[in-house]
C-alpha cells in the first residue's frame, strides 16, 4: 500500500504518521503492534519513553530551546480503533493496513473505518513534537490503550505515570471545536437509618413542592446551570424560621437527570402559617432573581393536606438530611 492518498497533504508531519499508524493494525485490547510503533517513533528520535503495565506508554519530548521552564503539557490519545467493515469487504483488522482513500475532499478508508479516531489525535503529537516551527515546553505524548472498549488504558493510569498538570486529549467529537472540561458521572449513594418519631399533637401536615423547573441530561445540559429541585427544596426547609417535622420527602426521578420536582409533607402549628408563607414567598423572589433567566417557571406551593399523620422523621436525621 503507497502512501498515495496522502501525498501533498498539508501539515505533511501529521499526514505522514497518521498514514504510518494506519497501516499497524490495532484493534482495542490487541494494540501491542501501535505500541511498538509509538516506541519506534521514540528511539528513532531519540525521545525517553515509559510504559505502565496495563500497556499504556508516555514520550517525554523537550522544550523548545528557551521554554524549558514551561509548564508541561500532556497531549493524549488513544492507540485502539474501532473495526468495522463493509459487507463483501476482505480485510483482518489482527493482519492488515488500513487502505487509505483520497475523495479529493477526505479522507477516507476502502471498506472499513479509518481509524482517525484516534489515529489523527495520536499523529498530532507525534507531529508537534518534530515540528521545528513550533515553540513549546516539555511535553508528553501519552498514548493510551483501549479506548473503545472499556477506557482500560486510561482508567488504570497511575498518577505519577505523566508529570504535567495539563492535558490535551486529542479525541473530540466536533471539527474546530475545543473543549475545555467535560461532564463525568459519579454515583452517591447516602444511606439512613429511618427513625421516627411522634407527631406533635398541634401540628398539622401540609405538601410543600417545588416544581416547574426545566431539568434536562445531568452530563449535556448541566452547563445551563439550571435550578435543580432537591436542592432548592433542601434550601428552603433550611430557611423555615418555625418548628416543624417531616413525615416525607422526595425529588427527582432519575440518577442522569437534574431534578424538575422535589417535594416534602412537612408538619407545624397553623399558627406558624403566615411565617412559613412569608419565607416560601421570599425564597421564590430570590431563587427567581437567581434562576429567571433559565428556570422563570420554577414554582414552589403549599398546600393543607387533610391527613393524620401518626409519625415523622427523627429531629437528629430531619438537621442531618437538610445539611447534606
Ligand atoms: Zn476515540
Amino acid at each position: 500500500m503507497s502512501s498515495k492518498a496522502i501525498e501533498g497533504l498539508k501539515p505533511a508531519l501529521l499526514w505522514q504518521h497518521f498514514y504510518e499508524l494506519s497501516q499497524i493494525p490495532r484493534p482495542s485490547k490487541r494494540e501491542e503492534k501501535a505500541v511498538e510503533f509509538v516506541r519506534e517513533y521514540a528511539r528513532r528520535n531519540n525521545f525517553k519513553f515509559d510504559e505502565d503495565k496495563v500497556g499504556n506508554i508516555v514520550i517525554h519530548v523537550p522544550a523548545s530551546k528557551g521554554k524549558e521552564k514551561s509548564p508541561t503539557i500532556v497531549l493524549q490519545g488513544h492507540v485502539d480503533m474501532v473495526c468495522e467493515m463493509n459487507k463483501g469487504t476482505k480485510h483482518d483488522f489482527d493482519k492488515d493496513p488500513i487502505k487509505l482513500i483520497n475523495t479529493g475532499e477526505w479522507i477516507t478508508a476502502d471498506g472499513t473505518t479509518l481509524g482517525a479516531d484516534n489515529g489523527i489525535g495520536v499523529a498530532a503529537g507525534m507531529a508537534v513534537a518534530l515540528d521545528k516551527s513550533a515553540v513549546h515546553g516539555p511535553l508528553e505524548l501519552l498514548c493510551t490503550i483501549d479506548e473503545e472498549t472499556g477506557m482500560t488504558g486510561v482508567n488504570e493510569l497511575q498518577p505519577k505515570f505523566i508529570k504535567g498538570k495539563t492535558l490535551l486529549n486529542m479525541d473530540s467529537e466536533e471539527d474546530g471545536a475545543f473543549y475545555v472540561g467535560c461532564s463525568g458521572g459519579q454515583d452517591t449513594a447516602g444511606i439512613f437509618n429511618l427513625e421516627y418519631t411522634r407527631t406533635r399533637k398541634n401540628f398539622a401536615a401540609y405538601e410543600l413542592m417545588v416544581t416547574g423547573l426545566k431539568g434536562g441530561h445531568s452530563g449535556l445540559d448541566i452547563i445551563q446551570q439550571r435550578a435543580n429541585s432537591i436542592k432548592l427544596l433542601g434550601q428552603l426547609l433550611s430557611q423555615l424560621n418555625v418548628n416543624f417535622q417531616i413525615a416525607k420527602i422526595s425529588g427527582g426521578s432519575l440518577r442522569n437527570a437534574i431534578p424538575r420536582e422535589a417535594e416534602a409533607v412537612i408538619l407545624f402549628d397553623p399558627k406558624d402559617l403566615l411565617k412559613v408563607k412569608k419565607v416560601i414567598k421570599n425564597f421564590i423572589a430570590s431563587s427567581l432573581l437567581e434562576y429567571k433567566a433559565v428556570d422563570p417557571k420554577l414554582t414552589v406551593t403549599l398546600k393543607k393536606l387533610r391527613i393524620k399523620l401518626a409519625r415523622v422523621l427523627k429531629l437528629n436525621l430531619q438537621i442531618r438530611l437538610l445539611m447534606l
